[in-house]
């Protein structure tokens, strides 16, 4: 049977979201876009009200709440502000490996620590040299007696300066490419690790993105994520889990460019009419529509697959593909409905605009997404 309804609690979980977004979000949008400053007032009330960490598990005293929850959630944070709901849903990402593959002794331990204060943890896996390519990454970690020692830079790190730990992938075997990458853990404070300046960003301002360099960093083998050449099955599983979130974020903001366009386009006049009455704007309005639904299905299946323990490789990177490409759109189509006041900062839907880009590139970009669906069409 198919049931497009949401329960009472995930109702629950969407009004406390959406309340919170339109209250402690969206009226700081903008001076946190214009400064590049980090949310982190707002995290803290965020946390504090449970709208953190959503993905850890009651046993870590998480929420224990299901992907799908997770992505009903996302949406109405990122209509608030994508930048400052990305500053602290980057947990997700960084927790995810471990949710997945860690021991329980690193679960019990770094878990925890997510839930017990306000705490930031970041996904360490790009390079300077290889983003898409990440069997590419050059990064080494070297087993000597109990000890990995680690070296290599990392870049786009979200999250890197108020990070307590690290996800980091590197590799223990370079001559076994991708088979040869292990995922580790990695505290912040270790000595060797630099955090880069912060990066001037185009969109998502508020969150914090630099590099990260690890120069003969010592990391104790019980921190190894699985086995050794375990790190690159764990880092593309875990995106299984977290692209649904991207998907729903990046319908977030086009909801929000949406609202934005349909508003204006009810009170501005040409030709003696608002707008909203020309056919050549109802209809750049009514594909807004259409495609946020349809991103918002596929977002929602490929939690749904996730939660019920589908396979969604394919589906999740539909969902991603799908919901960054239509952001882009709509909140380029939101400008054009703006005309003239689109392109100035002065009107909400520029900014949207800019944020809207990231969705295209981060968490595999919309090309990367087009090959995993490819590789499951003709390869599976
Ligand atoms: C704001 C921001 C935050 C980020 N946060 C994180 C983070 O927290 N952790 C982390 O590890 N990384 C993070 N990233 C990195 C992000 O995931 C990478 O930028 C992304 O994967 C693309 O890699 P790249 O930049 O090296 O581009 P490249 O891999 O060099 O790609 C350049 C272009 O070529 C295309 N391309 C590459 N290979 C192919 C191919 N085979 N076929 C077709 N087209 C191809 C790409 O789609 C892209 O358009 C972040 C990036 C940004 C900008």
């Amino acid at each position: 049977m198919i049931d497009f309804s949401l329960t009472d609690e995930q109702k629950e979980l969407q009004k406390l979201a959406k309340e919170f977004a339109a209250k402690e979000i969206r009226p700081h949008a903008e001076e946190h876009d214009k400064h590049g400053k980090f949310p982190m007032e707002i995290a803290k009330k965020a946390f504090e009200v449970g709208l953190m960490n959503l993905n850890i598990p009651q046993e870590y005293n998480g929420t224990g709440l299901k992907v799908l929850d997770e992505v009903i959630i996302a949406e109405e944070l990122s209509w608030g502000c994508s930048g400052i709901s990305t500053a602290f849903a980057v947990n997700h990402l960084a927790t995810a490996p471990v949710i997945i593959s860690g021991n329980e002794e690193q679960k019990k331990k770094y878990l925890d620590m997510m839930t017990k204060e306000l705490t930031f943890a970041s996904y360490a896996v790009t390079e300077p040299q290889a983003g898409s390519d990440v069997a590419g990454i050059q990064s080494t970690a070297k087993l000597i007696g109990n000890e990995y020692i680690l070296n290599g830079s990392k870049q786009w790190i979200t999250g890197a300066s108020v990070a307590k730990w690290f996800y980091v992938l590197a590799k223990t075997d370079p001559s076994k490419g991708h088979k040869g990458m292990s995922a580790f853990i990695v505290d912040a404070d270790t000595p060797g690790i630099k955090v880069g300046k912060k990066e001037d960003m185009m969109g998502q301002r508020a969150s914090a993105t630099h590099a990260v360099t690890f120069e003969e960093v010592k990391v104790p083998k019980a921190n190894l994520l699985g086995q050794e050449g375990d790190g690159f099955k764990i880092a593309m599983k875990a995106f299984d889990h977290t692209r649904p979130g991207i998907a729903s974020n990046a319908i977030g903001v086009a909801r929000a460019a949406m609202e934005h366009a349909i508003e204006y386009s009810k009170t501005r006049t040409s030709f003696g009419v608002p707008i909203a009455m020309h056919q050549g704007i109802n209809f750049i309005i009514s594909d807004m529509a259409c495609e946020i639904e349809a991103s918002r299905l596929l977002a929602w299946q490929a939690a749904w697959a996730i939660d019920n323990k589908i396979r969604n490789t394919k589906l999740a990177a539909f969902a991603k593909r799908f919901a960054a490409d239509t952001v882009m759109k709509v909140t380029t189509d939101a400008v054009q409905v703006f005309g003239g006041y689109g392109y100035s900062n002065e009107y909400p839907v520029a900014k949207l605009m800019r944020d809207a880009k990231i969705f295209q590139i981060y968490e595999g970009t919309s090309q990367v997404q087009r090959l995993i669906i490819a590789k499951e069409i003709f390869l599976r």
